[in-house]
């Protein structure tokens, strides 16, 4: 325990992104190191730390809501200490303290790592602090998020600014891990049992170090490492390159799963998006990806209801989920972010207009999603076993090549870690189903 501030145990809560989950297991890892202990239950912490999530205004109420909640344990413990950091953190910085004043810290995307210094009071901290410094975050170190599995950030930020967007507002400007750094970082977790790997950004496509574009990265990893398996994400339509998608073609430890988010089918919103890309170039961009891998599967996020999206326009986003056929997609309403240049736009879709959009936009794609599945039975899956299936303790989860959640009847022989392959039975919208079989 520091005998100064009376912390031995802390609790964190992570919402939002898996970049968001990465930065939460360093600090986890961070806090340990320096002789802190990680608990399960909120009322056994000395800390609790939330890091946060600012994409949405649902994603800040639920945090608002649990800080409410969390204000009972601050009364029975005066020397509590709860710490808000992430983007709600750097979005609102001190504002925060004034609204929810029983808050102590409030960390920025780039400071949050700076929390052990902070609640030690070491100095040079403070407990505001939101200053943007990720010119060279090569110091954090990734570590494994399961056993057998991590994430690893491989830039920082973005300079998109779609108009609809506080990534760039929370996370500042692109800035990309140096080459070096993500080869040790694989390499490293490799050593400590990982099997796979997550190679994450707001928009992997826009990596850049010295000569090293994101795809050269992919072949490094690939090469130059003993992982197994590679995935990524996000990627923006606007800057996947051909030579990505025959990198993925080509290296076999490259996962055949491309997220590319459409966002909308209508050329008009997606200009006002500031997306820079039309939906042509986006179908092409997808024939090309068909054409260069047999099996690939395809997920992507959709906003309806976009400040002056017609009815139209929306149809047209249906025509694109009706063509592309994705595996997967993310789906939401509108919503207004203070400080972003489409808050400026009069919300004009009506909130049970855009509900009734959002639901039938889910409708097309769960059976889409379900088809799509359909013609995954018959085949054989080389898939990660994750451990026991949420619903029943009967069943073990596993994932696919294409990231697909495939669940098989609990052996004793298989432990999380392995990669077995597994023959598709049956499936569902959202899940396959199968055995273990032998190969020859
Ligand atoms: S690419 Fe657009 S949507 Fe994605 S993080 Fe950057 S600004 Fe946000």
């Amino acid at each position: 325990m520091n005998k100064q501030n009376n912390i031995e145990t802390f609790h964190i809560s992570t919402y939002g992104c898996q970049m968001n989950l990465a930065d939460s297991s360093t600090l986890v890892s961070t806090l340990i190191t320096r002789g802190y202990r990680r608990v399960k239950e909120e009322d056994q912490a000395d800390l609790l730390i939330f890091n946060t999530c600012s994409i949405r205004e649902k994603a800040e109420q639920r945090v608002y809501g649990r800080l409410g909640e969390v204000y009972k344990y601050k009364q029975k413990n005066p020397n509590l200490k709860i710490a808000v950091v992430g983007c709600m953190a750097q979005r609102m910085g001190d504002e925060l303290i004034r609204k929810v004043p029983h808050v102590d810290y409030v960390l920025g995307t780039d400071r949050l790592f700076e929390l052990p210094d902070v609640i030690e009071g070491l100095e040079g901290t403070s407990s505001v602090m939101t200053a943007f410094g990720h010119e060279n975050m090569d110091f954090i170190t990734p570590v494994k998020e399961t056993p057998f599995s991590g994430f690893i950030t491989i830039s920082r930020g973005c300079d998109n600014f779609c108009s609809y967007c506080i990534v760039p507002f929370v996370r500042g400007k692109v800035q990309s891990h140096s080459v070096d750094y993500i080869l040790e970082s694989v390499r490293k977790l490799v050593d400590e049992g990982v099997v796979e790997i997550t190679l994450l950004g707001q928009n992997v496509n826009s990596y850049k170090y010295e000569d090293t574009d994101f795809s050269r990265l992919l072949e490094l990893v690939a090469q130059n490492t003993d992982i197994q398996r590679i995935r990524f994400m996000t990627s923006h339509p606007m800057d996947i390159s051909r030579r990505l998608v025959d990198v993925i073609g080509a290296e076999e430890k490259v996962m055949p799963h491309i997220h590319l988010p459409v966002q909308s089918g209508s050329n008009r919103v997606l200009k006002d998006m500031g997306r820079f890309y039309t939906i042509d170039q986006y179908h092409k961009m997808i024939d090309y990806i068909r054409l260069k891998n047999d099996y690939i599967s395809l997920s992507t996020d959709i906003i309806v209801g976009y400040p002056s999206e017609t009815g139209e326009e929306f149809e047209m986003t249906l025509d694109v989920v009706r063509k592309v056929r994705y595996d997967t997609a993310f789906m939401f309403k509108y919503s207004s972010r203070p400080g972003t240049r489409s808050a400026e736009f009069t919300d004009s879709v009506p909130e049970d207009e855009k509900s009734d959009r959002l639901i039938r936009l889910i409708k097309l794609q769960q059976s889409i999603g379900y088809e799509q599945n359909q013609r995954e039975i018959g085949q054989i899956k080389y898939s990660l076993v994750e451990g026991f299936s949420k619903r029943s303790k009967d069943k073990l989860r596993a994932r696919t090549e294409g990231n697909k959640t495939v669940l098989i009847p609990v052996t004793e022989k298989i432990e999380p870690g392995q990669f077995v392959p597994i023959k598709i039975n049956a499936a569902d919208a959202f899940t396959l189903h199968g055995e273990i079989v032998e190969v020859s």
